[in-house]
């Protein structure tokens, strides 16, 4: 098992970016003593076209500063990723251009194909597309941001990977993958297939609220790396006060044997990176934390089971333009528009959040079931 490593970073100014990224390199001889002439492609986390300032995507200072350090030995440097929505160059550019990837001096990924893996020791995704610019790369490097995130409580590096199937195809996966647990196996299955050398999360500022798009700025303070991403989204779930049954990427990875708890090493002390405000959602996979009940939180459980924590994705209608984004990306056809709103079918809907994801003004949230709030306000 391999070791974790957070270094303080309190904002994006370059000379404290610079601090960090050259301890993060520091502490991986893949790094260190990357041979010249390697082509490096860094897997950034640049879900949608937003300003880096709103959070949402890897910070370009840090990229910068990643890509000066890895040209000045001799690598060539492509970051990429594949956010929902169409994979094509048009809308990449837009991605880039908005989310400032032309400052890093890397270049950006202009191959467009799309490729077929056979994956036979997979859990789940034996078979899958990817997109084809990952194949030109010696070595992976997966650069990701630390937020909440509807369907999967926490984005982090094992999730980042979902950026590796092809925007369009995005839908599919999830159709293909209803169940919480198999999807999470499924990021698993794509970790394990792409094998990056080192994951690298921007924690300087991250998202919590309606993350992973239109959540708020939080300020976490640091940079983290580790060579095992199930490791590092342990720590990262830790400090944001997430426990392992909350994120089911680190539940399956842990039943899978992928890491161990008890034997990650840290270079810090943890607690002096603790965000105890950090607001996720809980509920849905979170079915841990009303075991412990008594009385009536008890029978109101063994009565209504699963369901009856399981948060829905629900539109503010006030707030919604109706732009019909979020019937569009649906993978399950479960909304139809009607007067302009959307209408959500709950027996179609697989909760994958995908409509509250890329609703562009924040009008689709993540709602709560009441058990949840209930024994959230028991906890506190
Ligand atoms: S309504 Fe939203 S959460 Fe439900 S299946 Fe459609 S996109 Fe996913
Ligand atoms: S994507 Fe958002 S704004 Fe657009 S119709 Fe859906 S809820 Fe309304």
């Amino acid at each position: 098992m391999g070791k974790v490593y957070i270094y303080k970073c309190e904002n994006y100014d370059e000379i404290n970016a610079k601090k960090a990224i050259e301890q993060t390199i520091a502490s991986f001889d893949v790094l260190k003593n990357i041979k010249k002439g390697s082509n490096v492609v860094i897997k950034a986390n640049l879900v949608s076209a937003m300003d880096p300032e709103k959070s949402a995507t890897v910070h370009p200072v840090l990229l910068k500063e990643l890509t000066t350090y890895l040209k000045s030995k001799g690598c060539t440097v492509t970051i990429g990723d594949s956010p929902g929505g169409i994979y094509t160059k048009t809308f990449l550019n837009h991605v880039y251009n908005v989310t400032k990837m032309n400052e890093t001096g890397a270049e950006l990924n202009d191959d467009f194909s799309v490729k077929k893996a056979i994956f036979k020791e997979a859990k789940v995704l034996k078979t899958f597309d990817y997109t084809g610019y990952l194949d030109k790369a010696d070595i992976i490097i997966n650069f990701c941001k630390l937020k909440s995130h509807g369907m999967m409580k926490m984005s982090c590096a094992v999730k980042n990977l979902f950026g590796t199937i092809p925007g369009t195809m995005k839908p599919e996966y999830h159709y293909r993958f209803p169940n919480h647990d198999d999807f999470a196996n499924m990021l698993i299955d794509l970790n394990e297939y792409f094998k990056p050398v080192v994951n690298i999360v921007d924690a300087v500022i991250g998202m919590d609220g309606n993350g992973p798009t239109m959540g708020n700025p939080k300020k976490v303070g640091c940079i983290l790396s580790s060579e095992n991403p199930y490791e590092l989204d342990y720590i990262c779930a830790k400090i944001i006060n997430l426990n392992m049954d909350d994120v089911q990427t680190i539940k399956e990875s842990f039943k899978r044997n992928l890491f161990n708890p008890e034997k990650i090493e840290l270079n810090d002390k943890l607690d002096n990176f603790l965000v105890k405000d950090f607001e996720v959602k809980k509920g849905q996979n979170s079915i841990a934390f009303g075991q412990n009940e008594n009385g009536l939180i008890k029978k109101i459980i063994s009565i209504g089971g699963n369901r009856i924590f399981t948060n829905k994705p629900y539109c503010k209608t006030k707030k919604c333009i109706g732009c019909a984004k979020c019937r569009n990306i649906c993978p399950a056809k479960a909304i139809t528009m009607v007067n302009g709103k959307p209408l959500i079918d709950r027996n179609k809907c697989i909760k994958c959040y995908c409509c509250q994801e890329f609703c562009p003004v924040g009008a689709m949230i993540v709602k709560t079931s009441f058990l949840v709030k209930l024994l959230n306000k028991k906890q506190k």
